[in-house]
C-alpha cells in the first residue's frame, strides 16, 4: 500500500494506465483528494471497479489530528498530528490579514543539532515523504475550515536535508491539480547546507529561502549550530550570493537573539559586514525559551538596539512579532510535551 498524496499526477497517470484505466481518472482522482474527500467510496464520478482498484493499492495519508491548540488571540493554531506509523509531528497555522500561513515539519526530529532547538533534542526520526508534508495542509486547512495560502517550511526538521522528498512537494504544492500555491507564497528555512542551496538556485524556482544565520562569526556561530562546523559564513552567504543572482529573489536571514550571547552592538555590526551588499532581509527573534538549554531571550532594549544598528546602517530588518507563545508553538515543543506525558 502506498500513500496517494506522495504521487504526482504524471505517476498516478502511469498507474491507470497499469491497471488498464483511463488516464483521465487520474484527474479526477488528484480533484477529490485535494478537495478534501479521502474516501474513495465517495468519490462519485469514479466507476466501482476503479475504487477497489484503488483501494488495494493505495491509501489517503492524512496526519491525524491528535491535538489542536488555540492561542488566547485565536490567530495561531498549534497541531499536533500522529501520521500512519505513530510518528508525532507539528504544524502551526498563524491567521494574518494578508491571509493564512502554514509553518509544517519536513522530518520527525532532525539531526542538525541546534544547540537553542527542542526539535533536534532526540536526533533524527524519519524524513517525511512529500504526501505527508501536503498531508499537514490539508487536513489543517479542513480544521480551520479556510484556505491556507502561505506556507513556511520551517517546523521541525531541516528541508534541505531531505531534498528529493521536498522538492516534490514544492511541485505538488504549486500544480493546479493540487495545491495551487504560487511559490512566492513558500519560503523554505534552512541551517545553511550549502551544496543543497546552490542545487536549488539552479532550479529557477521562485520561493524564498531564509537562511538560519544566528550569529556574526564562525566562531560563535559553532558554538550554536554545528553545521558551522561543516560550512562557513563565507561559504552560506557565496551560496546566497548565486541565488539572488538566478532568482532575483530577496534572501531572509533569520537571527534568533540570545541574552549575552549574540545581541550585542558589536555583533550587530558584524552582521552589516556579512550582510552588505546582498539582497537581503533580517528577521530578529527574540529566542523561544525551552527546557532543554539554558538561552535566554535578549532583553527588549537590546532586541531595539541590535535592530536600530542594522537599520542605520541600510539593512532592512523586522523584529518578529511573537504569537502563540501561550501554546507552545516554539519548535517541537508540544511534541515533546505529549511524548514525556505518554511515558
Ligand atoms: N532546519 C531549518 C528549519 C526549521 S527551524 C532551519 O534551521 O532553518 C526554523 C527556525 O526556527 C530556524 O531559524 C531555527 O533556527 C529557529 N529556531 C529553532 N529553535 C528556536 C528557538 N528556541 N527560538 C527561536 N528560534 C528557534
Amino acid at each position: 500500500m502506498e500513500n496517494i498524496l506522495d504521487f504526482t499526477l504524471e505517476e498516478l497517470k502511469l498507474w491507470m494506465k497499469s491497471q488498464k484505466e483511463s488516464e483521465f481518472r487520474a484527474k479526477q482522482v488528484m480533484d477529490w483528494l485535494y478537495k478534501e474527500t479521502w474516501d474513495f467510496e465517495l468519490m462519485k464520478n469514479i466507476p466501482k471497479t476503479t475504487k477497489e482498484k484503488l483501494k488495494k493499492d493505495f491509501y489517503v495519508g492524512i496526519p491525524k489530528v491528535e491535538r489542536v491548540q488555540q492561542s488566547k488571540d485565536s490567530d495561531t493554531y498549534k497541531f499536533l498530528f500522529s501520521l500512519e506509523d505513530g510518528n508525532l509531528i507539528e504544524s502551526v497555522v498563524m491567521k494574518y490579514n494578508h491571509g493564512n500561513t502554514i509553518c509544517i515539519s519536513t522530518q520527525v526530529g532532525c539531526r542538525m543539532g541546534c544547540k537553542f532547538c527542542a526539535s533536534t533534542v532526540e536526533g533524527l526520526v524519519r524524513n517525511l515523504s512529500a504526501g505527508e508534508m501536503i498531508g499537514q495542509i490539508i487536513s489543517a486547512q479542513k480544521e480551520i475550515g479556510e484556505r491556507i495560502s502561505n506556507i513556511v517550511l520551517m517546523g521541525s526538521g531541516e528541508p534541505l536535508d531531505n531534498y528529493s522528498n521536498v522538492l516534490k512537494f514544492l511541485s505538488l504544492v504549486n500544480a493546479d491539480y493540487g495545491l495551487n500555491i504560487g511559490q512566492r507564497h513558500i519560503t523554505l528555512s534552512t541551517c545553511g547546507i550549502v551544496p543543497n542551496i546552490m542545487d536549488l538556485s539552479e532550479k529557477n524556482l521562485q520561493i524564498t529561502l531564509a537562511i538560519s544565520l544566528h550569529a556574526p562569526s564562525d566562531e560563535l556561530r559553532k558554538e550554536m549550530m554545528p553545521i558551522a562546523n561543516k560550512y562557513t559564513i563565507d561559504e552560506v552567504i557565496e551560496a546566497c550570493r548565486e541565488y539572488v543572482k538566478r532568482t532575483n529573489r530577496r534572501i531572509t536571514f533569520e537571527y534568533a537573539l540570545v541574552r549575552g550571547v549574540n545581541d550585542t552592538p558589536d555583533h550587530a555590526k558584524g552582521l552589516h559586514n556579512i550582510l552588505n551588499g546582498l539582497l537581503c532581509h533580517v528577521n530578529l527573534i527574540p529566542i523561544n525559551e525551552i527546557e532543554e538549554n539554558s538561552f535566554k531571550k535578549s532583553y527588549y532594549e537590546n532586541v531595539k538596539s541590535f535592530s536600530n544598528i542594522l537599520t542605520s546602517y541600510g539593512i532592512e530588518n523586522t523584529i518578529r512579532r511573537e504569537m502563540g507563545t501561550d501554546i507552545d508553538a516554539a519548535c517541537g515543543q508540544l511534541r515533546r510535551r505529549h511524548m514525556k506525558s505518554d511515558l
